[in-house]
């Protein structure tokens, strides 16, 4: 893989207003090193114990987004550091960031996980969760989280139109919260959609933010 080149064909389609998360899950620090001498910054990581590890041996300017579920008991691991968890999936997990971001004295971004796939595997509140949970979110509440959009999953599979179907629905259910009134601790601004498979259609469908493993890297080595 010629990671610079696969760097460089991302900026192009983004061209700098939408967000390119690189997935260096399962990825040596030499590898990654080779995507930040291209420039890239945003990194993302879908487990407590590897994303500590790379924040630690890795430059301090880059930027860690984490992707993954997440156990509350592993939030204080990160919290003296990340940059933006995709993942909240539960109002537990909510409560736990902000009381660990009291304690490092930093304010937590956030994205909603919605459940949009088929598959029950995959994790996230629904629609109505989140109506609901929103009401509970007040800045007295929880003064040291910022929610600042959503971040959705779309099921495996070929059949594009529903994939498309589901980033539409995730896509639409956005646009019908940043009309809605929201405490001052919520904003509707970022979309995280889109991964190597299915990047274009949730640019197409209006994702901000993508996240992008093996079309960079290549294949995991797992
Ligand atoms: C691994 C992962 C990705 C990237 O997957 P690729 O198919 O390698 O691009 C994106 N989002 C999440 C939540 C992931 O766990």
């Amino acid at each position: 893989m010629d990671i610079k080149k696969n760097i460089q064909k991302y900026r192009q389609i983004l061209q700098d207003d939408r967000t390119l998360v690189a997935v260096s899950k399962t990825q040596s620090i030499e590898t990654i090193l080779q995507a930040y001498d291209s420039g890239h910054r945003v990194f993302g990581e879908n487990k407590v114990q590897e994303l500590v590890k790379k924040f630690e041996a890795l430059p301090m300017d880059i930027e860690w987004h984490m992707i993954g579920h997440m156990q509350t008991n592993k939030v204080k691991y990160i919290t003296p550091f990340v940059h933006l968890i995709h993942s909240v999936d539960s109002h537990k997990l909510l409560v736990e960031i902000n009381k660990q971001g009291q304690k490092c004295d930093r304010v937590i971004n956030c994205l909603l996980q919605i459940h949009i796939a088929t598959e029950e595997t995959k994790f996230g509140f629904s629609e109505e969760e989140v109506v609901k949970l929103i009401k509970e979110v007040s800045p007295s509440m929880f003064p040291f989280i910022k929610i600042l959009g959503l971040m959705g999953m779309a099921s495996f599979t070929k059949n594009k139109d529903q994939v498309r179907n589901e980033f539409r629905r995730l896509k639409t259910f956005f646009e019908t919260l940043k009309v809605t009134s929201l405490p001052d601790n919520i904003v509707m601004k970022e979309l995280s959609m889109g991964m190597s498979s299915d990047y274009t259609i949730a640019l197409e469908e209006g994702s901000t933010m993508i996240r992008i493993g093996s079309d960079i890297f290549g294949e995991r080595i797992k």
